[in-house]
């Protein structure tokens, strides 16, 4: 097997003090992955003047993926770059209830779901702009009776749906929920969108994803409205197995999972293109307790999981994972998320103990 060539991009604040154990756990499988650090951020001004110069987009291109912390800002256009300019459209996020996690639930016991979220357009194409600047388009609204730029002063913000966009994530999404039934998931996929209210976007996200669902006749498909899909993921998140949602509600809505299984710490995640992929944790920078050796790296070590799955070394993300659990279902090395005293240095040597 070639060697296998990962850039990391340890990000601000309490990043880094997830990102760096992660690799040194990582290390100690003694698998053949040669690390890369892009200069970006302060590195990139310091060395060539830039946070993001052609230097730190040299290196990941040669690589194979990329490990990602968090970033409050200095690393956002490498960010950009690996999501937009690497178009990795399926962003997916498990959350999954392990013995010990700290769920607010009573009976968390079998919450074992899958968002893939569509990653590069709904409303995150960042075009915004003056209600007034909408007159050229003569845009009328059933709701007002009148031409929208007529609402008022005010803003408005633009939502795109694409049949491309939204067929590529939907079809990672049956593939994912046809690879989970062959693991004794119930393999099916729940999309839900605002369709009622937005039936000619995301009615056509709903369109195009029943059109897909066609071609997978082997896995279970339901579409909900996406308010009665937030009421089902609160009161039987154990019903869903692979959960389908644009940007903005998949954005919202991993979140939300997140904290029924136990909350951001926990909660990893991967940006999966056609040819490329990178992984970061689903939560931010965490710059409240920067510097203090408390932030809990078990997304960062699960998302980081999901990249030796990537890289094709399964067994050692199953060793990984394994590890994990036990720790968390002896419970006397938690961090303080999870109601423990242990420091980030406490918690990942008893991990790198159970490997
Ligand atoms: P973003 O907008 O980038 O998502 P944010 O500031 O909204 O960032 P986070 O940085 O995820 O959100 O932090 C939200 C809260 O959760 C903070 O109080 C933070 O300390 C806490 N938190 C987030 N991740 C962790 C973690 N891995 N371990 C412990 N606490 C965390």
């Amino acid at each position: 097997m070639a060697t296998r060539r990962v850039a990391v991009i340890e990000g601000e604040d309490a990043s880094p003090e997830a990102v760096r154990p992660t690799v040194e756990l990582i290390d100690g499988l003694g698998l053949d992955i040669e690390w890369l650090y892009p200069p970006v951020g302060d590195r990139g001004q310091d060395l060539h003047g830039s946070i993001f110069p052609e230097e730190a987009k040299a290196v990941i291109d040669a690589s194979d993926t990329t490990l990602f912390g968090a970033t409050s800002g200095k690393s956002a256009l490498a960010l950009f770059y690996l999501r937009w300019g690497k178009a990795t459209f399926a962003n997916v996020r498990p959350a999954k209830w392990r013995p010990g996690f700290k769920s607010p639930l009573a009976r968390p016991e079998g919450i074992d779901l899958v968002i893939v979220r569509e990653n590069l357009e709904d409303m995150y194409l960042m075009v915004e702009g003056e209600v007034e600047e909408l007159g050229p388009a003569n845009l009328f609204s059933p709701i007002l009776q009148k031409p929208v730029a007529e609402a008022g002063p005010g803003r408005f913000a633009v939502k795109v749906i694409t049949r491309e966009g939204t067929e590529r994530a939907a079809r990672f999404a049956f593939e994912l929920a046809r690879h989970r039934k062959d693991r004794g998931r119930p393999g099916r996929v729940t999309m839900a969108a605002k369709y009622n209210m937005l039936p000619r976007s995301d009615g056509f996200f709903k369109e195009v994803t029943d059109q897909v669902a066609d071609d997978y006749p082997d896995v279970g498909y339901e579409a909900m409205i996406v308010d009665n899909f937030a009421h089902h993921l609160n009161v039987s998140p154990q019903s869903l197995d692979v959960v389908l949602l644009p940007n903005l509600y998949g954005d919202i809505l991993s979140d939300a999972a997140a904290g029924l299984v136990g909350g951001l710490g926990l909660a990893p995640s991967g940006c999966y293109g056609r040819d490329y992929a990178y992984f970061e944790s689903a939560h931010g920078t965490a710059p409240d307790i920067a510097g203090q050796n408390r932030i809990n790296p078990t997304a960062t070590i699960l998302s980081a999981a999901m990249m030796l799955e990537y890289l094709d070394y399964p067994e050692e993300a199953r060793r990984l994972e394994t590890a994990l659990a036990e720790v968390y279902a002896e419970g006397r090395c938690l961090t303080p998320d999870q109601g423990g005293r242990a420091s980030t240095t406490d918690f990942t040597r008893a991990v790198a103990e159970r490997l």
